[in-house]
């Protein structure tokens, strides 16, 4: 069976695009050969195809994909700045509110957001093994995708996207079901990578953000804003992240997608030298705008 199909634009519907660029599993090499990052000629989104194909998901997630497998030093710093986003957003998430996380993983944010003090949280896992981890920490978790929840009606008041987005086929059609999961007035939350930014410039293929075939649409600022008002949105705050992160992982794919294994497994040992060394990079990347690592807090229009 072939596991990769060709699709049409996620944003528009249209079958119409012209290639950008080829790109390759860096991370897992979980992909038979190179598939192209093309440009939709109708709306300019961004997205991979071919993609693969419903059902077949396992086979490019591997056991040791991050969100999954944190353990260690990763798995501290990630707590720590989870709960800093929290305080942060804490005017997104503090009781009444009805919170709802689509692709929640192990449910990390969601128990820190309960920890912090509003248990009403909701989460969906399409991985049966990570929605499982979830339970075991007393969640209430729907094992399925957006397409596999029946709930009547706007029963939320805040939508968690944590990385989300860019692994969607279809992302405008998500967008128009999280508006009907949201009441109006709700808020939409995402973080997700940034097309527009240096690093997926400078490092090209080994931009952390192009992850292909996990990610399968590549958001500009342009396309974001565009995809969410067409759901019935409007971007109320754009964040830039300004850590070297992307760099540290930039530097590490581009010594493996030039087959340099000693140099690779050197800055894999000093990721998080790495991580400090470039952050000045990513500060001055996300004062202007142009971090490759955003969080848009988007409200949905009042009917
Ligand atoms: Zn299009």
């Amino acid at each position: 069976m072939t596991l990769l199909e060709p699709v049409s634009c996620g944003l528009c519907g249209a079958d119409d695009a012209e290639p950008l660029r080829w790109l390759d599993d860096l991370r897992y090499g979980t992909l038979p050969s190179p598939v192209q990052l093309v440009i939709c000629r109708h709306c300019g989104f961004r997205y991979l195809t071919p993609q693969p194909r419903p059902g077949t998901e396992t086979r490019f997630y591997p056991n040791e994909y991050d969100p999954y497998r944190r353990r260690g030093t990763t798995a501290w710093a990630r707590r720590f700045a989870l709960r800093l986003e929290i305080r942060r957003l804490w005017p997104y998430l503090a009781p009444p509110r009805r919170i709802l996380e689509i692709g929640c993983a192990t449910g990390e944010l969601l128990q820190l957001i309960r920890e912090t003090g509003n248990p009403r949280v909701l989460g969906i896992e399409p991985d049966a093994e990570a929605a499982q981890l979830a339970r075991a920490r007393g969640l209430d978790v729907i094992e399925g995708t957006l397409d596999h929840i029946l709930i009547p009606g706007p029963a939320f008041d805040t939508v968690l996207l944590q990385h989300v987005l860019e692994h969607l086929t279809e992302p405008q059609r998500a967008l128009r079901r999280i508006a009907a999961l949201l009441r109006p007035g709700g808020t939409v939350i995402t973080w997700l990578p940034n097309g527009d930014s240096w690093a997926a410039a400078v490092l090209g293929e080994a931009w952390m953000g192009y992850d292909p075939p996990r990610h399968r649409s590549v958001f500009t600022l342009e396309t974001l804003h565009r995809a969410f008002a067409a759901a019935g949105f409007t971007i109320v705050d754009e964040y830039h992240e300004w850590h070297g992160l992307e760099w540290a992982w930039g530097l590490r794919l581009l010594a493996r997608a030039r087959g340099w294994r000693r140099a690779d497994r050197l800055l894999t040992r000093l990721h998080f030298v790495l991580i400090l060394a470039t952050t000045p990079i990513g500060i001055i990347a996300s004062r202007a705008r142009r971090s490759g690592r955003i969080r848009i807090i988007a409200r949905r229009q009042l009917a």
